[in-house]
């Protein structure tokens, strides 16, 4: 069976366009009621990755958030909305700063709706989950349409991750560092978790090295809704302009058969996927997608080809934001510079992913530059 998702032109931020745009992308799926039951708890998680303005674009736009709660008012539903930032070394602490400098707290004040810290967890198989998946009848997931410099694209699975409570998401990281491996282990939580309804957030998206302060904005005035995380996925990767298989979440999920990965097998309604198409996205650094290199050539070349994080000093305000996330503890703060000992650094970019000051930038081996990955 087609999976179905929705594409809908939303130009700005604005409150209104937002709400009515929001509704249209659901209504043409049915209507919220096809996915909520009237009266049910819902889980609202959108995707808060740290403590910056919405005007960063690197969290789930507040607008976005509230035109979700106004749908899922209208049918009397208790809400919580809440997230699991990465703040690995800090958790408690920085939530409030990160719900309140993104602009959830004040809509989730307006509207009278609790913000929930995922503090409590319950194991589901080898993953301590946020308690309120298991206390909510429904997720609705809120994922920002971003490029991600270890999974290529950040979307309706990646978004998931952040149900993983704490410092456990460093845990994960660390012990599965491959590129490969952790797609699985996104998989994984997506297979225990599956929203009933994800809304894409990709008014202002970001593409290059994303997901946070690296990344650069791109005006791509779009919604787009669903209820299969996969097939959301692959048109997500189809307008940035890579091939679904390219994602190794996707292939995952669509090789597990945990929804439609081929876009024959998506039916779009609203837009049409060809007017959506622009120039293609500047993809992450650590990116060897859509560069013509043949797969022999790749896989003989991949131990050689290396990718680490170094710090532009210029930027660096010299928070530590770096070390708090390394999975490894291979940062440490010296008199004139940050320190990596390489030796013991897995390329995850955990470090990218926290750094608020876009200092972190990405170092190649000599082998990547010579052949101009
Ligand atoms: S230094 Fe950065 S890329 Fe290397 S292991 Fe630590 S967080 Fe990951
Ligand atoms: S590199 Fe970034 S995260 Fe690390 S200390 Fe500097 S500003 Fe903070």
């Amino acid at each position: 069976m087609k999976s179905r998702i929705s594409i809908i032109k939303c130009p700005s931020y604005d409150q209104s366009l937002v709400g009515e745009s929001v509704r249209r992308s659901v209504d043409l799926l049915g209507g919220i009621t096809a996915f909520i039951k009237p009266g049910s708890k819902v889980l609202v998680k959108p995707n808060l990755l740290m403590a910056k303005e919405p005007e960063f674009g690197i969290d789930t736009h507040p607008e976005v958030i509230r035109a979700v709660i106004k749908l899922l008012k209208e049918i009397k539903c208790n809400i919580l909305v809440g997230d699991g930032p990465s703040v690995w070394g800090k958790q408690i602490e920085n939530v409030d700063e990160v719900y309140r400098r993104s602009g959830v707290k004040k809509i989730c004040d307006e509207e009278k709706v609790e913000m929930v810290k995922f503090d409590k967890r319950k194991w589901h198989g080898r993953f301590p989950l946020t308690s309120y998946l298991d206390e909510c009848d429904h997720l609705v997931n809120i994922p920002k349409f971003k490029t991600h410099d270890l999974t290529l694209l950040t979307g309706a699975i990646k978004n998931l991750f952040g149900l993983v409570c704490g410092t456990y998401k460093t845990e994960l990281h660390k012990n599965h560092f491959e590129i490969k491996d952790f797609s699985k282990v996104l998989v994984d939580i997506y297979g225990l978790a599956r929203p009933c309804l994800t809304i894409v957030d990709g008014i202002v998206a970001m593409e290059g090295d994303g997901p946070a302060t690296g990344g650069k904005l791109r005006n791509l005035n779009l919604l787009l809704a669903g209820s299969d995380c996969v097939a959301i996925d692959a048109v997500m990767s189809k307008i940035i302009g890579v091939e679904a298989n390219d994602v190794f979440t996707i292939k995952e999920a669509g090789e597990r058969k945990l929804g439609n990965a081929s876009i024959e097998q998506i039916e779009i309604i609203g837009e049409r996927l060809e007017d959506c198409l622009g120039k293609p996205f500047l993809l992450p650094s650590t990116s060897i997608a859509r560069r013509k290199i043949p797969l022999p050539v790749v896989n003989l070349i991949r131990r050689l080809v290396k990718y680490y994080p170094f710090v532009y000093e210029k930027n660096c305000i010299r928070c530590q934001a770096c070390i708090d996330a390394c999975p490894k503890s291979v940062i440490s703060m010296q008199t004139s510079s940050m320190h990596f000992d390489y030796k013991k650094c897995i390329a995850c970019f955990c470090c990218q992913e926290a750094c608020p000051a876009s200092a972190i930038k990405v170092k190649k081996s000599l082998v990547a530059r010579l052949i101009g990955l």
